[in-house]
């Protein structure tokens, strides 16, 4: 799609930290890591969010969740992970291109949420 940034990094038209590429999908390192282990894993085919994601895309999404699990372990987060699907307004979605963040390290990352 023209204009988006993420199917912009998964063409290699802007570069990024790539950590993973297959015909489907594309892992780089986010920009701005919030923990030691922070990838984003995306599909190569845009797909605005999960909102907007189909039974169709249930395959690329399986896959995203097999291949997040695998790449968590082989960047430095053997012990566990957090996958973070941020989705629309209220989830605080902010690059409209479906992205499954693998957040994780050698410590814990600690409670999910803030009580507010
Ligand atoms: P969201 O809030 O949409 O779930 O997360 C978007 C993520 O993309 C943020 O964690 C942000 O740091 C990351 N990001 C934004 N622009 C870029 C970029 O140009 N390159 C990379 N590698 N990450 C980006
Ligand atoms: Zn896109």
């Amino acid at each position: 799609m023209e204009n988006c940034l993420f199917c912009k990094i998964a063409a290699g038209d802007i570069p990024s930290r790539k950590v993973y590429e297959d015909d489907e999908l594309f892992a780089f390192h986010d920009i701005n890591p919030a923990r030691p282990v922070h990838i984003l894993v995306i599909p190569k085919r845009h797909i605005t969010s999960l909102a907007s994601s189909t039974e169709a895309d249930l395959p690329v999404l399986g896959r995203m969740l097999a291949v997040a699990n695998r790449l968590a372990t082989e960047q430095g987060s053997p012990d566990g992970f957090r996958l973070i699907i941020n989705t629309g307004a209220i989830g605080h979605q902010e690059v409209q291109h479906l992205h499954a963040h693998i957040v994780g390290g050698p410590e814990p990352v600690g409670p999910m949420l803030k009580r507010v």
